[in-house]
């Protein structure tokens, strides 16, 4: 029987991993889990947001990707790890057995403030949040409103910029 190879979260970092198992045949089994089917490219991030790329440009499908390589994929959350006896869960209650696990979940942003009005504010993480920030922009009158970027690293300057470039195109 192969061995299981199971990659939990489709990451950056496990997208190239998973362009290198498609490239060179594997003896091994792939399966990836992630919570979302689809991943947005964050190199494109601020230009999205900015209307100069549409979804097309900068999200990519994981399902259709697992396929080239024959690599099982699950659109679900891993709730839980056992390693000793070396599986998973999922929030849907099954359980994936491994040999070997790879962890790219990323980051992400807990916002757990009970004074702020959790409808107005959307964390950049998962990148898949991208596309309400974009549907919450273009249903705003961006003269009228004040945006604030918390994080000045450098994707909240790109982000500030490509908010104030879309608030000039909208003029
Ligand atoms: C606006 C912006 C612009 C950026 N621009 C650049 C750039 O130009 N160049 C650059 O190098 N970096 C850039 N970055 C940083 C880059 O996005 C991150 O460094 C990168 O996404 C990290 O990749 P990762 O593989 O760690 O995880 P991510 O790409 O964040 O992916 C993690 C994945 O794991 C999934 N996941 C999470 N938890 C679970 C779970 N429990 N079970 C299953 N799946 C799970 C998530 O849904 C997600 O799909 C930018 C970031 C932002 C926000």
């Amino acid at each position: 029987m192969k061995k299981i190879l199971l990659l939990v979260g489709g990451g950056h970092a496990h997208v190239y991993l998973i362009n290198k198992i498609i490239k060179e045949k594997q003896k091994f089994k792939t399966i990836l889990v992630s919570s979302s089917q689809y991943q947005f490219y964050s190199g494109m991030a601020s230009a999205y947001i900015e209307n100069i790329y549409s979804d097309n440009d900068i999200i990519f499908d994981l399902k259709k990707l697992c396929k080239l390589g024959e690599i099982e994929f699950f659109e679900e959350k891993v709730i839980e790890i056992d390693p000793e006896n070396k599986n998973v869960i999922l929030k849907s209650g099954k359980k994936i057995d491994f040999d070997v696990v790879s962890f790219d979940t990323g980051s992400e942003l807990k916002i757990d403030n009970k004074y702020l009005d959790k409808e107005k504010i959307i964390g950049i993480k998962p990148l898949t949040n991208l596309k309400k920030i974009k549907e919450k922009l273009g249903d705003l009158k961006l003269k009228e409103v004040r945006f604030l970027v918390i994080g000045a690293g450098a994707a909240g300057i790109e982000l500030s910029l490509a908010i104030k470039e879309l608030e000039k195109k909208n003029e």
